[in-house]
Formats: C-alpha cells, sequence, structure tokens
C-alpha cells in the first residue's frame, strides 16, 4: 500500500478519505495499492496538479530547467509508426509487409525497423 503524494488530497471531502470516529473524526491522505496517475503516485489528476504547484518549480530548477530549445534533427528523427501498407483494400492483413516501420518526421523517408 501506498500514499498518494497529492499534497493537498487530505483536503477533498469523500467517504473514502474520512477516518475515526466520533471524537476523532479526520480525512487522511488516500492509501491505495495503485494509483492510475502520474506514474502511480497520485490518486487523481487534481492531486496531481496540487503536488506540481506545491513543488514544481523546485522539482525543475533541481532536475535542471530548460534553458534552451531541445532539438529534433535528422538524426534523432526516427520513430516506429504502423505500416499503412500491411494490409490490403478490404483491411486483411499481408503478411509478407511488416506492420511496423520506422519513419523519420525529419524527411518523412521510411525504413525497415531496426530490432
Ligand atoms: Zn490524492
Amino acid at each position: 500500500m501506498r500514499y498518494c503524494q497529492g499534497t493537498r488530497c487530505h483536503t477533498y471531502d469523500t467517504k473514502d478519505r474520512k477516518k475515526g470516529s466520533k471524537d476523532n473524526k479526520r480525512n487522511e491522505t488516500r492509501k491505495r495499492t495503485d494509483f492510475y496517475y502520474g506514474n502511480n503516485n497520485f490518486c487523481s489528476l487534481q492531486c496531481q496538479t496540487d503536488w506540481f504547484n506545491t513543488h514544481g518549480d523546485n522539482a525543475i530548477n533541481y532536475f535542471g530547467r530548460v534553458e534552451q530549445p531541445i532539438v529534433l534533427t535528422e538524426d534523432n528523427a526516427w520513430q516506429v509508426v504502423y505500416n499503412r501498407n500491411c494490409h490490403d483494400s478490404n483491411y486483411n492483413r499481408i503478411e509478407s509487409v511488416p506492420q511496423w516501420i520506422e519513419r523519420n518526421s525529419i524527411t518523412k523517408e521510411e525504413r525497415e525497423c531496426e530490432q
């Protein structure tokens, strides 16, 4: 079990966050085995946004702020994409044609997958 990392998770008033009885009623951060947001760290997009609003600037400064454009050039623009030619007009798969190919998003060249 893990806790949601949202900095305001405990402030959202839902049944599952309510703990304790009469004299020690409280709301707590959500605890679950799996979360669907932020790489399994947040119970909701709101909690992910709350975390970013609290810590985002510090995290970016710590890990390295982008200070100039990150550039995509011919050399690093190869992406694996679905090969539209791997089926005929009736959408039957043509086994001899690879289902995935690599396409260069700068030059638009295509080639077989390197794998
Ligand atoms: Zn949460």
